[in-house]
C-alpha cells in the first residue's frame, strides 16, 4: 500500500489519470514472461521527461523501489515488480520525437514499439538494423535496457551498436544527456553505452537517439540440413572464418528438430536430418549472388545432407517455417521452458553442443537448443514440470554445470535475454569480486538510494 502522501505527491506531479493502485492494474503489471508475480505498490504511466523526473524524486525522497517497463516481454524478471514499489510503465511515452533521414538519426520515446522504428525508417530508405524475436511488442526501452538482438546481430551488432545517445533519469532524480547527434563524437565518458544493457538499474531511459543505415536492396536465404549437430557447427565455423558475414546464421539442433517433426513442420527436411542451418546475406541485388556462392561454398562440408535457396520473399518465408514454428513445438514436452540464451565462442560451438547432448543424456527432461549460431549464442530450453521439487531441483544442478561450463569454454552467461532476477545468483560465476565492487559503486552514483530496479542484476552482497 502507497502511503497517502506519497499517492498525493504523484497525482500532484503526474494527473491523476497517470497513478493506479487499484487491484486490476496491480495484477495486470505484476508479472513479465517470468512465471513469478510480485503485485506493486502503484501503476504510474508518465507522458514527459518532467514526469519522470518528477515521480523520480519522490520516489528517492520516500525510499521507493522503482521498476522501469516496457511491454514486459523479458524472460529474465528484469520487469518484475518489487513488492511495495513503484512499477514505471513506458507505454505513454511512444512519441517519435524527431526524424531526420539526412542525418540517419531517429529520435524516439522509450515506448516506441521496436518495429514501429524500422518502418517508419523504411519509408526514406532507411533501416533500424536491431531485430529482436518480439520488436512487433517489445519497446524501445526495454530493448535499450537489455540490450536486445536478433538473427541480424552476426553482421550488424546489438542494440548498444546503434544509439548514437540517450535522455535519462537517475535515482535521485537528475537529468543525464549523454552521447551525441552526429556519427563520431568522443567527448567525455560515453555513458550511452554504460546505460544499455543496464537493466534499469542506473536510471530511467526517456529518449534515445538511433542510428540508421541504408535498406539492404535484397535479401537471399539458404536452409541447409546437417546429418549432426557437430557437423553444423564446424560449418559455422567455416562460415565465421571467411570474408562474407551473413546478415542471419541461425541453428537448430536434434532434440529442435524432434519437436517440429511431431507438428508437421519438417516434413520437407531429408531423412536424417539432426541439425539446421538457416543462412541469410543481403545487400546490393548484384552482389548477393556472390556472397551467396561464397557462403555455399563454406556451408559445404562432411555431414551436408541438402541446401535449399529461397530468393522469393515466398520462398524464403517457407524455407524459415521449421524454425518458426519452434517455439510452439516445444511447448509439447512440458509446461515450463527454462530458456538460457548463453554464448560460446564460435570455434568451440561443436564442442558445446557435444556437452549439451551429454547433459540431456544426463538429466531427465529434454534439453532443446537453437539460437543465434553466428554469434555462438545458443538458447538452451530445459523442459520441466515446475510441480515436480525433484525435477526442479535437478534443473538447478544442470543449470549450474552449463554455466561452468559455458565460462571454462571462454563464453558469457547471456547475449540478449540478460540477468533481472533469474540470473542474478550466477553473475559472480563471470564477474570477479574486484569487478563486480566497481559495478556497485557505479550504481551508487547513478542511484544513490538503491531503488532502481533493486534485486536485479546484482547477486545478493
Ligand atoms: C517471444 C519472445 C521472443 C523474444 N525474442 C528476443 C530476441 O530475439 N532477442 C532479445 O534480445 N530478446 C528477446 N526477447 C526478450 C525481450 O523481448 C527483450 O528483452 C526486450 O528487449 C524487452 O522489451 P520490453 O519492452 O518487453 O521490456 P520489459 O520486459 O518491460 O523490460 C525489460 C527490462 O528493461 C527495463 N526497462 C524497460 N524500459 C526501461 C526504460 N525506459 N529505462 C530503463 N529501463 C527500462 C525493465 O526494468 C527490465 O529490466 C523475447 C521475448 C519473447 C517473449
Amino acid at each position: 500500500m502507497l502511503d497517502q502522501d506519497v499517492t498525493q505527491a504523484l497525482t500532484k506531479a503526474l494527473g491523476p489519470e497517470r497513478v493506479f493502485t487499484d487491484l486490476a492494474t496491480l495484477d495486470l503489471y505484476s508479472a513479465d514472461e517470468t512465471p513469478r508475480r510480485v503485485k506493486p505498490a502503484a501503476v504510474l504511466f508518465p507522458a514527459s521527461h518532467e514526469h519522470v523526473v518528477a515521480l523520480m524524486q519522490i520516489a528517492h525522497a520516500h525510499n521507493l523501489p522503482v521498476v522501469p517497463r516496457g511491454a514486459g516481454s523479458g524472460n529474465v524478471g528484469g520487469a518484475l515488480p518489487v513488492v511495495d514499489g513503484l512499477v514505471v510503465s513506458f507505454e505513454c511515452m511512444n512519441r517519435i520525437v524527431e526524424f531526420d533521414p539526412s542525418n540517419r538519426i531517429m529520435v524516439v520515446e522509450p515506448g516506441v514499439v521496436t518495429e514501429d522504428i524500422g518502418q517508419l525508417a523504411r519509408t526514406r530508405g532507411l533501416f533500424y538494423a536491431p531485430d529482436p524475436g518480439s520488436g512487433a511488442y517489445s519497446r524501445i526501452g526495454g530493448n535499450l535496457a537489455m540490450n536486445a538482438a536478433g538473427p541480424r546481430a552476426v553482421k550488424y551488432g546489438t542494440t548498444r551498436d546503434h544509439v548514437l545517445g540517450l535522455k535519462a533519469v537517475t535515482g535521485d532524480g537528475k537529468t543525464l544527456t549523454t552521447g551525441c547527434r552526429t556519427s563520431k563524437g568522443v567527448t567525455g565518458y560515453d555513458f550511452t553505452r554504460l546505460l544499455i544493457g543496464s537493466e534499469g538499474t542506473l536510471a530511467l531511459i526517456t529518449e534515445a537517439t538511433v542510428k540508421l543505415i541504408p535498406t539492404p536492396e535484397t535479401v537471399a536465404t539458404l536452409r541447409l540440413c546437417y546429418n549432426s549437430n557437430r557437423a553444423a557447427c564446424e560449418a559455422v565455423e567455416r562460415v565465421m572464418n571467411q570474408a562474407v558475414v551473413p546478415c542471419a546464421l541461425e541453428i537448430m539442433d536434434r532434440r529442435s528438430i524432434e519437436a517440429i517433426r511431431s507438428t508437421g513442420a519438417a516434413d520437407d527436411l531429408p531423412f536424417g536430418t539432426s541439425a539446421l542451418l538457416m543462412v541469410e546475406a543481403d545487400g546490393p541485388v548484384r552482389d548477393v549472388p556472390h556472397q551467396i556462392a561464397a557462403l555455399k561454398e563454406a556451408l559445404k562440408g562432411e555431414g551436408l545432407l541438402e541446401v535449399r535457396e529461397g530468393v522469393t520473399r515466398e520462398e524464403a518465408q517457407a524455407l524459415w517455417t521449421a524454425r518458426k514454428s519452434l517455439s510452439h513445438a516445444v511447448k509439447q514436452y512440458a509446461p515450463l521452458k527454462i530458456n538460457e540464451d548463453v554464448v560460446v565462442p564460435v570455434s568451440k560451438m561443436a564442442d558445446f553442443i557435444d556437452f549439451l547432448d551429454s547433459l540431456g543424456h544426463r538429466y531427465p527432461f529434454p534439453i532443446v537448443s537453437f539460437g543465434h549460431a553466428g554469434n555462438g549464442n545458443l538458447h538452451v530450453n530445459l523442459m520441466v514440470h515446475p510441480d515436480d521439487p525433484e525435477e526442479m531441483a535437478k534443473a538447478r544442478t544442470c543449470l549450474k554445470e552449463l554455466f561452468e561450463t559455458v565460462l571454462n569454454l571462454g563464453g558469457t552467461l547471456s547475449g540478449e535475454h540478460g540477468i533481472g532476477t533469474e540470473k542474478r545468483n550466477y553473475v559472480d560465476m563471470e564477474i570477479d569480486a574486484d569487478t563486480l565492487a566497481m559495478m556497485r559503486r557505479v550504481k551508487k552514483l547513478f542511484d544513490p538510494a538503491g531503488i532502481l530496479n533493486p534485486g536485479k542484476l546484482f547477486p545478493d552482497a
